[in-house]
C-alpha cells in the first residue's frame, strides 16, 4: 500500500512528537511508530529537563550554555550550545501552557533542582536548573504532547516499523515500512521524513535503555549513504541498579544522595572536589570504576560485579517519597531495599548515544563535512548530533534538545514542505525491504539470533565500555566484522506473517550490529582521552589533534572516516577541572 503525505516522522518520543505538533499545524503529517506513542523511552525520563528560569536562584542561560560546552569536554558546538540554553527556556514554560503538571515551589512556581554540571556563574557552585515533575518528568512531557497531537489531528501510524529510507542522490522521497499486525510493507511517499527514532543503549549488555533502543534510524541512514557524527561518544550513567542496568536518576544526588565505597568514604572528594557528587557523568563513571579496581567496590558475587553505594538515607522518607517515589519504588522492587533506610548498590550503566545522524540548527541532514545538505531529510532527539552534547552530556540537556530542536524541526519541515515537490519513485520501492525479508525467511535455520546479540553486547561493555584500551578494541572491530558476517546466515524461526516479532528483532539486531561496528571503529580511531571516550592507552585529551567531530559512512560494507569542524566560536577550549 502506498501513501502520500506532506511530512512523514519516525518515532513518537518527546522529539518526534514536538516536530508533530508544529509541522501539523501547516503541513500533512504521520507519525510512525513501532512502539505506542506513550511507550517511548522519553516515557522512562525521570529527573528532570534543564533551563535556566532562576525561579529558586539566580541563573542564566549563558551560564547554562557554558556548562553545557565545559560539560561535553569542548567538542559541542558552542553556538548550537548557546541556542538550547536561550531556547530552553520558553521551551519549558511552552510545555507548560500545554499542560504539563510541573512540581511546584510553595508560591507556585515551576519547582528547580541541582543536577550533574549544571553551575553558577561559570563553574562556581552548582545552580538549581533543572525543573522536574516529581520523577516522572519524561512521562509527563510524553503524556502532555501526545495529547496535543491528537488535537491537531496527527496521523500515528502504531506499531509500523521502518524498514527502509527512500533517498536518491541527496534528495529524500519517502520511507518502507512494515505493519506489524499484517506483516505488510507499506510505502510512505512524502516531502520530508524526519528521524527521531531515538538511541541504541541496546549494543551493550548493561543498560538503562529500553528493549526498543536499538538505533534503527541511524542504521537504515547510514546504509543509504548518510554519514554518522561522533559515535565513539557513548555516555555510561554512574547510578545502575547493580547487575540489572535499570536507572536510580542523577535526581537523587540532585536532592542530595552521596556516593560511598566500602568504607563508608565520600569517595568523590578525591575526583571533584567543588562539585562532588554532582560532576559530569563521565567523571563519576570513571570515579567508580577507579574505586572498584582499587579494591574500594563493595563485593558483588563474582568480579565484575563489585558495585558502590548510592546513599539517600539522609534525606529523609518525606523527601523521597515526595520527589523521588518512582526510585523509592524501583528500589523496593528490584533490590528489596527502602531507600529511605538502606543505600543502593548501583554500578554504571550504559545510558546515552552522544552521537548520531549530523544535523544543522533545523534538523536537516548533513552529507558531508563541509556543510552540504540532504533535501528533505531531517532528524532531531537522542537519534541526532547537532552536537549540543559534545563528548559527553549533561543530565537534564537531552529532553531540552528534544523539545528545542524537535519544535525547530518542526518549523522548518513546515515552511520546507510548502515549496517542495512528491519525488516521483523509480521502480519498486518496496524491493530492497522486501528482499532482505525474503532472505530472512528462506533456506535453512543459521545461527541465533540471541547468541549473537549477547557476543555483541558482551564485547562492547568489556571492550568499548567506559575504559577503553587500543589493542582490546582492535580485536572489537575484528570480531564484530565476523559477528556482521555470521548475521547474514540468520533465519527467522516464526513463519506466520502476522505480529512476527521474531522478524522485526532480527531486523534489529542487524542494525544494533552496523551501529556497533562503527562506533568501535570510531573509537579505535580516536587516540585520545575526551568526555566519556576515555583511552587508557592515550590518557591525554589532545586539542592539537582530536579537536574535531568524527563523521563516519558505512561504503562497501566498511567504515570510512571523514572530520567536521567543532564550533569555539564563544569559548576558549580549557582543560575540565571540577
Ligand atoms: C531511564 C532513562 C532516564 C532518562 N532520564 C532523563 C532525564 O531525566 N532527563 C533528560 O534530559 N534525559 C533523560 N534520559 C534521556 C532521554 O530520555 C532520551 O534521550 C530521550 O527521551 C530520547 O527521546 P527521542 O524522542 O529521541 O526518542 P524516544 O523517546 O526513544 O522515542 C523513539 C521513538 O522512535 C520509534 N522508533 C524507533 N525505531 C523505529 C522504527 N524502526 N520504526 C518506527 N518507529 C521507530 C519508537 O517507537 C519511539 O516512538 C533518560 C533516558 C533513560 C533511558
Amino acid at each position: 500500500m502506498t501513501h502520500e503525505y506532506d511530512v512523514v516522522i519516525i518515532g513518537a518520543g518527546g522529539a518526534g512528537l514536538y516536530a508533530a505538533l508544529e509541522a501539523s499545524k501547516q503541513a500533512k503529517t504521520a507519525v510512525i511508530s513501532k512502539l505506542y506513542p506513550i511507550r517511548s523511552h522519553t516515557g522512562a525520563a525521570q529527573g528532570g529537563i534543564g533551563a535556566a528560569l532562576g525561579n529558586v536562584e539566580e541563573d542564566k542561560p549563558e551560564w547554562h550554555a557554558f556548562d553545557t560546552v565545559k560539560g561535553g569536554d569542548y567538542l559541542t558546538d558552542q553556538k548550537a550550545a548557546c541556542l538550547l540554553a536561550d531556547e530552553a527556556v520558553q521551551a519549558v514554560y511552552d510545555l507548560e501552557n500545554r499542560g504539563l503538571p510541573f512540581s511546584r515551589t510553595p508560591e507556585g512556581r515551576i519547582d528547580q533542582r541541582r543536577f550533574g554540571g549544571h553551575t553558577r556563574n561559570f563553574g562556581e557552585a552548582p545552580v538549581r536548573r533543572a525543573c522536574y515533575a516529581a520523577d516522572r518528568t519524561g512521562h509527563m512531557i510524553l503524556q502532555t504532547l501526545y495529547q496535543q497531537c491528537i488535537k491537531n489531528k496527527v496521523s500515528f501510524f502504531n506499531e509500523f516499523h521502518a524498514v527502509d529510507v527512500l533517498i536518491e542522490g541527496h534528495k529524500c522521497a519517502g520511507l518502507v515500512v512494515i505493519e506489524l499486525a499484517t506483516g505488510e510493507l507499506h510505502v510512505f511517499k512524502s516531502k520530508a521524513v524526519l528521524f527521531a527514532t531515538g538511541g541504541f543503549g541496546r549494543m551493550f549488555g548493561i543498560t538503562s535503555n529500553a528493549h526498543a533502543n536499538t538505533g534503527d534510524g541511524p542504521a537504515l541512514v547510514v546504509r543509504r549513504g548518510v554519514p554518522l557524527e561522533d559515535m565513539e561518544f557513548f555516555q555510561f550513567h554512574p547510578t545502575g541498579i547493580r547487575g540489572m542496568g535499570i536507572l536510580i536518576t542523577e535526581g537523587v544526588r540532585g536532592e542530595g544522595g552521596i556516593l560511598r565505597n566500602n568504607k563508608n568514604e565520600r569517595f568523590m572528594e578525591h575526583y571533584a572536589p567543588k562539585l562532588l557528587d554532582l560532576a559530569p557523568r563521565d567523571m563519576i563513571a570513571r570515579a567508580i570504576i577507579t574505586e572498584i579496581r582499587g579494591g574500594k567496590g563493595i563485593k558483588g558475587d563474582a568480579a565484575i560485579d563489585d558495585y558502590v553505594h548510592l546513599d539517600a538515607t539522609h534525606l529523609g522518607r518525606d523527601v523521597i517519597e515526595a520527589k523521588l517515589p518512582e526510585i523509592a519504588d524501583f528500589s523496593r522492587t528490584y533490590l528489596g531495599i527502602d531507600p529511605a533506610e538502606k543505600p543502593m548498590p548501583v554500578h554504571p550503566t550504559a545510558h546515552y548515544a552522544m552521537g548520531g545522524i549530523p544535523t544543522d540548527m533545523h534538523g536537516r541532514v548533513f552529507a558531508d563535512g563541509e556543510g552540504n545538505l540532504f533535501e528533505g531529510l531531517y532528524a532531531a532527539g537522542e537519534c541526532a548530533c547537532v552536537s549540543v552534547h559534545g563528548a559527553n552530556r549533561l543530565g537534564t540537556n537531552s529532553l531540552v534538545d528534544l523539545i528545542v530542536f524537535g519544535r525547530r524541526a518542526g518549523l522548518h519541515i513546515a515552511d520546507f514542505v510548502k515549496k517542495a515537490e512528491l519525488s516521483p519513485l523509480s521502480g519498486d520501492a518496496t524491493e530492497p525491504a522486501q528482499t532482505i525479508v525474503n532472505r530472512l525467511f528462506n533456506g535453512k535455520n543459521g545461527p541465533q539470533p540471541e547468541e549473537l546479540r549477547k557476543t555483541m553486547q558482551d564485547l562492547m561493555m568489556q571492550d568499548v565500555g567506559i575504559y577503553r584500551g587500543g589493542k582490546e578494541m582492535a580485536d572489537a572491530v575484528k570480531k564484530l566484522e565476523d559477528l556482521r558476517q555470521e548475521y547474514r546466515e540468520v533465519r527467522v524461526k516464526d513463519r506466520n506473517k502476522s505480529f512476527n516479532t521474531n522478524l522485526l528483532e532480527i531486523l534489529e539486531l542487524g542494525n544494533l550490529l552496523d551501529l556497533a561496528y562503527i562506533s568501535a571503529t570510531c573509537a579505535l580511531n580516536r587516540t585520545e582521552i575526551r568526555g566519556a571516550h576515555a583511552r587508557e592507552d592515550y590518557p591525554e585529551r589532545d586539542d592539537d589533534n582530536w579537536l574535531k567531530h568524527t563523521l563516519a559512512w558505512l561504503r562497501d560494507d566498511r567504515v570510512e572516516i571523514d572530520y567536521s569542524t567543532v564550533d569555539v566560536s564563544v569559548w576558549e577550549p580549557k582543560p575540565r577541572k571540577y
